[in-house]
């Protein structure tokens, strides 16, 4: 799959919202790169890594969810993830979506006309499928799961016959 350079829409990003802060002599501070071909769950995300004492931090962005997407989509989530960094690694404010995530989406929002940035990736994620189907032991309800789980009881016997609490009887079983 083909993915364009993400480099570039940092730097430009980088000096039109962020007064190039997100650089140290036009280096990066975050890693940008694309993800393999397994990050199917998320368009993007933000992590910091501490090592040695070191902080490094990168954002990923999704090459099954994004590579054929529009670019509006790119730049969005790139975009996103660029706040997260920033409130991390300028602010040093430890939060996710809150106050200062807000204001500053909304200051790009209202910036530009290009690409709308929002709290959630609005685009489809390719999710796992609910292919797994478990069976209480009790009552023979069937429900469906994305993976076998273990140990999990029927909900609704549990309320009905145990007060609420897990119990061996209503457990949920895979074939
Ligand atoms: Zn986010
Ligand atoms: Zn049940």
């Amino acid at each position: 799959m083909a993915v364009i350079p993400l480099i570039p829409i940092f730097h430009k990003f980088n000096k039109l919202f962020f007064e190039n802060t997100l650089t140290i002599n036009q280096e990066p501070i975050v890693k940008i790169k694309w993800s393999d071909n397994r990050l199917r769950t998320t368009a993007g995300f933000y992590k910091r890594i501490k090592t040695k004492g070191t902080i490094q931090s990168e954002i990923i962005l999704s090459k099954p969810v994004l590579a054929n997407s529009e670019l509006q989509n790119i730049h969005s989530t790139l975009c996103h993830e660029m706040i997260h960094a920033w409130i991390d690694r300028i602010l040093n404010i430890n939060e996710i979506h809150g106050i200062n995530f807000i204001s500053k989406m909304e200051q790009i929002n209202l910036q530009q006309n290009n690409f709308k940035v929002t709290i959630k990736h609005n685009f489809p994620v390719l999710r796992k499928e609910l292919k797994y189907v478990g069976v209480c032991l009790n009552c023979g309800n069937q429900y469906l799961y994305r993976k076998r789980m273990k140990n999990i009881a029927c909900k609704k016997c549990c309320n009905l016959f145990f007060n609420g609490l897990w119990n061996k009887k209503c457990l949920i079983i895979f074939d």
